[in-house]
């Protein structure tokens, strides 16, 4: 890659300013579609350093920087969202919100995408065509992906091609994990409302007792990954709630469960539903019972471009070196909202070493490791040069 150097200075310029965004956000977590603070701090940010900036889907972020020259347009996108957990990490830029903290690393990704922003509005003349920042609420559950999306953030100038990162506490940080294809899972729920009839518990004949036949589901639905579906199509039917009955000697009216279906393709996605609808109804009315079953479709199946991938695996050979660069084997079927963009346009998202030994993600003590920063924001504003200045095929 041309300008090379021009780019590493320019990344060890913006590092500390984004250490200490990262602190700073970090300190005051805010939740899904609540990125009040933060989403002002992102446009303050970006304005100082001569990116236009416009508020979008509520609490998001759309920065734009045009390159000396026309051509293509790339995205690069982070989120902004804390998760309502209590932080135990005791680091000193700990959350100072009770309830609140950075457990999945979005201050991380927020601040790489500023630092790489930096990085490229101090080299417009080596752009040709367009960078993109999309800097999204509401990634865990909230909807900001699809909001994202209708605000437009896709279109005028149409975008080629979309990246983003993810903290990845089980890689060292200077490291990156790709992998073309499926890498995270669709995520489908269910909430199932087993209807009986209520009496004493010691009359069951004169009852239709809802909590047998919510046994029977919760074991029968288990039949669907092991008996249905394909062997070699990886699958998940988790219950995660089942809820029913007030005293020891009272045969309820309703038991309720609910859960999550996750697969890696759209067939096996379609063929679990199917078996689930059929079998959760089926056990139902061999126990004189009925099911009010709510089916809901959720994130669809992250899949990363071959091409968007060979793009971050060149640029990451040139930047941090080939031993620095991870296949990762298997996909994972945690999801991600970054799939509703990866269904529109071709990208990829990949993984962000900040281990090791750090606390997984989504646990008390976890805090996005600041040797993370550099790596994260040479990748992002790396790879939007390069496709730039090769323009879209
Ligand atoms: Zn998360
Ligand atoms: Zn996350």
């Amino acid at each position: 890659m041309r300008d090379v150097a021009i780019l590493r200075r320019a990344v060890a310029r913006a590092l500390p300013t984004a250490a200490a965004i990262r602190h700073d956000i970090h300190r005051n977590p805010e939740t899904a579609n609540e990125e009040h603070r933060t989403s002002a701090l992102v446009r303050e940010r970006l304005e100082q350093i001569g990116v236009a900036a416009h508020p979008v889907a509520g609490t998001g972020v759309r920065g734009v920087i045009r390159g000396a020259r026309p051509g293509g347009t790339i995205a690069l996108r982070a989120d902004m969202d804390a998760l309502p957990m209590q932080e135990t990490s005791g680091v000193p830029h700990a959350s100072e919100v009770p309830g609140k903290m950075h457990a999945c690393g979005h201050d991380g990704h927020t601040a790489c995408l500023l630092g790489a922003a930096e990085a490229l509005a101090g080299m417009r003349e080596a752009l040709a065509g367009t960078v993109k920042l999309l800097f999204q609420p509401a990634e865990e559950g909230g909807g900001g992906a699809a909001r994202m999306i209708d605000g437009g953030v896709l279109t005028d100038p149409t975008v080629d091609m979309i990246l983003a990162l993810h903290a990845w506490p089980e890689l060292d940080a200077g490291e990156i994990g790709l992998r073309a294809g499926p890498v995270l899972a669709s995520t489908d729920g269910f909430r199932v409302t087993i209807q009986g009839r209520s009496g004493h518990g010691a009359h069951p004949d004169q009852c239709v007792d809802p909590i047998l036949v919510a046994a029977r589901v919760v074991e029968a639905i288990q039949g669907i990954v092991s008996r249905e579906l394909d062997p070699l199509e990886p699958a998940v039917v988790t219950v995660g709630g089942i809820h029913g009955g007030t005293a020891s000697n009272i045969i309820p009216d309703t038991v309720t469960l609910r859960g999550t279906v996750r697969t890696l393709s759209p067939a096996t996605r379609a063929q679990a539903r199917e078996a689930f609808l059929r079998i959760v109804r089926g056990v139902a009315e061999a126990h004189r019972a009925t099911a009010d079953i709510g089916y809901s479709e959720g994130l669809p199946v992250t899949v990363n471009d071959e091409r968007a991938v060979a793009l971050l695996r060149s640029v990451g050979e040139d930047l941090l070196g080939r031993d620095a660069v991870t296949e990762m084997r298997r996909p994972s079927l945690g999801g991600e909202d970054f799939s509703l963009y990866l269904a529109r346009v071709p990208g990829a998202i990949f993984r962000l070493g900040t281990g090791p030994g750090r606390p997984a993600l989504h646990s008390s003590g976890f805090d996005f490791n600041d040797d993370a920063l550099e790596t994260g924001i040479l990748m992002l504003a790396g790879a939007a040069l390069k496709f730039l200045a090769s323009g879209p095929e």
